[in-house]
């Protein structure tokens, strides 16, 4: 839509609206402002104390309390365990989870509040309460309070989002058996907690209650350990995983687990057969699905896949006129800054401007201790395609920054094709992989060779020359480790 079709917008009509002020929606709205177009974001996200607040799930429930739990735990963690070796005597050491638990809540506030600061700013109008998409791109408001109005857009954006999936062998029916979010909420620290599922939520999760003092034990259908990774960068974090006293029990299938007198009795199925395990609590985080609740009207015209996505093409389009769907609930991986992108995308590309979201170059990032990052393709997906590579590996054992910060724990890995010398795959596990990454996603974002990366000066000492040599590595012209 070219900016001078703009509309001046009466109370109901708007340029755009979004559906959803999670990180797919509000960076759509914001993004649609700047470019002059009148919008609205509808978002009905409400916290257990009852609250309405912007963010979705990744600032209320999600990345940023996740986040915020996992670096109080990592320095309470680390004053035991670490100061001593810095020379640093701490004694009496105790934790007081009520802080703990209010700091976080209230970065969480202060992150959501800014939106609406943002929003302000932009000239976006915010609507608290429910949205669902009528024929024609009109949209069924109702307001928390249960007004109704009836609004109508050119061009309508769903960023719906997902719900954490329930497992009908555990469901969340007793306080003892929660989601992520109650994860995040915990009063006190469970004495036994089993998690089910070793993924990205689950290993954070199972991190924080560990450091802060529980027995954790995470049952993992898969028998591969994050199958999704490279499996050298797997294979290294679950060896400090474990030295951490993560009890991780992979090919373990949970069928059941029933709240009782002395504790929650887990039921799983692993090669030896029917175990059992009493626990105090249980977090389930066996993944996410799409959440489209109540979002379309029959007639709306959008579709789901067979798997509940919005189904949408390359750019985000429904096949709708003028409906566009962004996030979790459509295709593609279940990451908060994914959603973003095809939200600036999908505003764009309505104001007639240029949009792209480029999703072979995507960062993963765990944030545990070791942290865990990657970009592009992990060595067995280049090995299976065929192509000829090359690897390259530093350890930062080898690093004087990560020496000096005690964690010198884990490596850098480069994966690159022998044709062209085009970087295919980074990956990381050691000290801020996840800040580490952005270079290498930058780096193939702008298809660089390991040439390129080799002769890009890396300041001295930092965790970033590991990436450096890495890419050194892969032509076996490391400089600071035995070439292999
Ligand atoms: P959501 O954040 O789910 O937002 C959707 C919003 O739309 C919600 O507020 C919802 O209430 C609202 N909504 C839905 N339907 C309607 C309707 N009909 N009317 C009005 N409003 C509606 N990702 C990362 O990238 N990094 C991380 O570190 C990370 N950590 C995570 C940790 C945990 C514990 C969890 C659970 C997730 C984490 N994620 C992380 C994933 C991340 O939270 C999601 O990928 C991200 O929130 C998806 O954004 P979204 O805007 O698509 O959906
Ligand atoms: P993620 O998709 O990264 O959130 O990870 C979810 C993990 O949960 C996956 O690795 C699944 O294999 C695992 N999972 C799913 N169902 C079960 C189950 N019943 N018992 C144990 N693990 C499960």
């Amino acid at each position: 839509m070219p900016n001078e079709d703009k509309q001046p917008a009466t109370a109901d009509s708007f340029d755009v609206i979004v559906i959803g002020g999670g990180p797919a929606g509000y960076p759509a709205a914001i993004r649609a402002a700047q470019n002059k177009l009148s919008v609205a974001c509808i978002d009905e996200w409400k916290n257990h104390d009852g609250s309405a607040a912007f963010g979705g799930t990744c600032l209320n429930a999600g990345c940023i309390p996740s986040k915020a739990l996992l670096e109080s735990s990592e320095l309470f963690h680390r004053v035991q365990e670490e100061f001593a070796t810095h020379g640093i005597k701490v004694s009496g050491t105790t934790l007081d989870l009520a802080q703990m638990q209010k700091r976080k809540s209230g970065i969480v506030r202060t992150m959501t509040q800014g939106i609406l600061a943002l929003f302000k700013a932009a000239g976006v109008t915010p609507l608290q309460g429910h949205g669902k998409l009528l024929a024609g791109r009109k949209v069924e408001f109702t307001a928390h309070d249960g007004k109704r109005r009836l609004l109508s857009a050119k061009q309508v954006v769903l960023a719906s989002g997902s719900a954490p999936i329930e497992l009908r062998s555990a469901p969340f029916k007793s306080p003892e058996i929660v989601d992520s979010w109650g994860a995040l909420e915990f009063e006190s620290v469970p004495k036994r907690l089993a998690v089910i599922g070793a993924g990205v939520i689950g290993l954070e999760l199972g991190s924080v209650w560990r450091r802060l003092g529980s027995e954790v034990v995470m049952l993992e259908a898969l028998p591969e350990f994050l199958a999704i990774a490279d499996q050298q960068l797997a294979k290294e974090a679950l060896r400090h995983f474990k030295k951490q006293g993560l009890d991780i029990r992979l090919g373990a299938k949970v069928t059941g687990a029933t709240p009782g007198t002395g504790g929650v009795q887990v039921t799983y199925e692993d090669a030896k057969g029917v175990q059992q395990l009493t626990v105090d609590r249980v977090v389930v985080a066996v993944g996410r699905r799409p959440f489209t609740q109540d979002l379309l009207a029959a007639d709306s015209g959008v579709q789901l896949d067979e798997r509940g996505f919005i189904k949408v093409d390359d750019t985000c389009r429904t096949g709708v006129e003028g409906v566009w769907a962004i996030g979790d609930c459509v295709r593609g991986p279940m990451l908060a800054h994914k959603g973003k992108e095809e939200g600036v995308m999908v505003a764009d590309l309505i104001a007639g401007l240029y949009g792209e979201t480029n999703y072979k170059v995507i960062p993963s990032v765990i944030y545990t201790a070791p942290e865990i990052a990657w970009v592009g393709l992990t060595e067995e997906q280049v090995k299976a395609s065929g192509r000829a590579y090359k690897v390259g590996v530093f350890p930062f054992l080898a690093s004087g920054r990560a020496r000096a910060m005690e964690q010198a724990a884990g490596f850098a890995k480069v994966v690159a094709a022998r044709d062209d010398d085009e970087i295919l795959g980074v990956h990381i596990v050691g000290p801020l992989a996840g800040e580490l990454i952005a270079e290498a996603v930058l780096a193939m974002e702008y298809s660089a060779s390991t040439e390129d990366l080799q002769r890009t000066i890396h300041a001295h000492p930092t965790l970033a020359e590991a990436v450096h040599e890495a890419a050194l590595a892969a032509d076996k012209r490391a400089i600071d480790s035995i070439n292999r």
